[in-house]
């Protein structure tokens, strides 16, 4: 188990270059000072990082990022949620595939391979849990994913 709070700072501190080069403003919202996950720490912060990054590449200057932790009884839910370019309704069931690229995205930012997302799809589900995306063009994208509580499976 690991501290997916903790696991999460780290993940803005090492791409902190990144962030301020786009002058994108972090916020995070975190459930609780520690929350103990299950799960294997260095496949979970290639997610993390896998989705900041995309947060980051498809922001706008001056964006928001919003990197919140809740606790649903013995899941705790990770999103990352940006106010960038959006991805269009019909687009959102490709982002997974392997090497997909929206057409906004490839004429924005062509960097990249499209293999972020699939890669982050097999993570969450070697992990037997779920990941989801809501979007609206112009306004933003949210990624959630799911992860187990420890905390709430010893006590129980
Ligand atoms: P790579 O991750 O391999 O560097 P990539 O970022 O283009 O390349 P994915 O991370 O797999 O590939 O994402 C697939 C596509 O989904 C992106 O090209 C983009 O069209 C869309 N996408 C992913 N995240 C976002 C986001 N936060 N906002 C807008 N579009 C996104
Ligand atoms: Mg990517």
């Amino acid at each position: 188990p690991f501290d997916i709070n903790e696991l999460i700072r780290l993940c803005v501190i090492k791409n902190e270059t990144l962030i301020t080069s786009k002058n994108l403003e972090i916020e995070a919202n975190f459930d609780s000072e520690n929350l103990f996950v299950t799960g294997d720490k260095d496949s979970i912060e290639r997610v993390v990082i896998n989705l900041l990054h995309n947060a980051v590449k498809f922001s706008n200057e001056n964006g928001k990022i919003i990197l919140e932790t809740v606790k649903n009884k013995d899941k705790v839910l990770i999103s990352v949620k940006d106010d960038g370019i959006g991805i269009d309704e019909n687009e959102q069931k490709r982002i997974w595939d392997r090497f997909y690229k929206s057409d906004k995205s490839r004429g924005k930012d062509k960097t990249g391979t499209g293999l972020g997302l699939a890669i982050v799809k097999n993570i969450i589900n070697e992990h037997k849990q779920e990941i989801w995306v809501e979007s609206e063009m112009g306004a933003g994208t949210k990624f959630t994913f799911s992860m187990d509580n420890y905390k709430y499976n010893i006590e129980d």
